[in-house]
């Protein structure tokens, strides 16, 4: 049995996560905590509480007073806005995860949170990305993920706080909308396809980035997590992909089930930039390896999925 607690747990992946562990945890078990309460089910379905991450005193007596033994850990400020506002980016990326680590390390609890493909950069090899390369990213939210790594490593090095994470690709998810990341448009598109039969893509065709559907993604982090520790030779953080698109090939696998549907360009620099030193695709083998990270959902999979639910959604 596990008793978490979640940062931003009613962000892109929290308000989906937050119900999966309380299905398999029990409602109780699984303290949702984020900047404020909302009516969706993640802050409704069980315990919730305002901590502001930055805010580290409220964060251990949170978790003091639920004794909780996990700590996953997901506040933070996304590829796209910490761009825009990088000095407040740094502030809240690592000062939240300090504190996280900091609550984990108190409480002697077990410690998620997810990397991105962002902690890559220009001078990473681009297709087949390994576990373990060159990281160098040139945007504030690489700089803050590859830090986070090493500091999530530090932190089971030397305090044997039993830390793991994730290299997230793009995640898409019919639920919560994504918060200010580069692959945000693959989830829009989706939306866009639904409402209007047509698309207007901020990041050029022939760019690649690697992606996931949210149900892989959520069951990557509970494999991950009851995981035995000790085949794990790597920790901070995984390589984890499904899949890695272009617009174009997104464009061709949503025509396969709406035939009319129409895809513009009108590309943002900015996001373009990042997603350039962003890699074309990743190497999974190291998280099949050490803790049998498999995944259901291609692209065409995926798409059907995410029609059917938005269709519904905007009936
Ligand atoms: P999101 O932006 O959708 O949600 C973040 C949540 O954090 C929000 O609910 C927000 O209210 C909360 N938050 C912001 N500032 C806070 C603060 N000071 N204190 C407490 N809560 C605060 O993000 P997400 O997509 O759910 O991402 C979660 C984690 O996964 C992040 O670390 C992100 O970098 C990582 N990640 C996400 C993706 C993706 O595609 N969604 C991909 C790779 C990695």
């Amino acid at each position: 049995m596990k008793r978490i607690l979640i940062t931003g747990a009613l962000g892109q992946i929290g308000s989906e996560l937050t119900l999966k562990l309380r299905d398999i945890y029990g409602a109780d078990n699984v303290i949702a905590t984020d900047l404020k309460k909302n009516d969706s089910e993640a802050a409704l379905s069980g315990p919730f509480e305002v901590v502001d991450v930055t805010d580290g005193k409220t964060m251990v007596e949170t978790a003091r007073k639920y004794k909780v033994d996990t700590v996953m850990h997901l506040a933070a400020l996304l590829s796209a806005t910490a761009e825009a506002k990088p000095v407040f980016a740094w502030n809240l990326n690592m000062g939240g995860l300090l504190n996280a680590l900091e609550t984990a390390r108190e409480m002697n609890a077990q410690f998620f949170t997810p990397s991105s493909i962002g902690a890559f950069g220009p001078s990473t090899p681009k297709d087949n990305t390994p576990q373990d390369t060159i990281m160098r990213p040139t945007t504030m939210y690489g700089v803050n993920k590859v830090a986070g790594e090493l500091l999530a490593d530090y932190y089971f090095e030397k305090f044997a706080v039993d830390t793991r994470g994730l290299r997230f690709p793009g995640l898409i998810s019919y639920v919560a909308l994504p918060g200010g990341g580069t692959t945000d448009y693959a989830v829009e598109i989706y939306y866009e396809a639904v409402k209007n039969g047509r698309y207007t893509s901020y990041i050029d065709k022939g760019t690649y980035m690697d992606m996931m559907y949210m149900p892989d993604a959520l069951n990557a982090i509970v494999d991950l997590i009851e995981a035995d520790g000790s085949k794990l030779k790597h920790r901070n953080s995984f390589n984890v992909s499904a899949m890695s698109f272009d617009p174009e090939e997104i464009a061709a696998s949503i025509r396969k089930y709406i035939p009319g549907f129409k895809m513009n360009y009108n590309v943002d620099p900015t996001r373009q930039k990042i997603a350039e030193s962003w890699p074309n695709s990743i190497d999974s083998s190291a998280a099949k390896e050490e803790w049998g990270f498999k995944f259901d959902y291609d692209l065409d999979k995926m798409t059907k999925d995410m029609l059917d639910k938005l269709s519904k959604k905007f009936q």
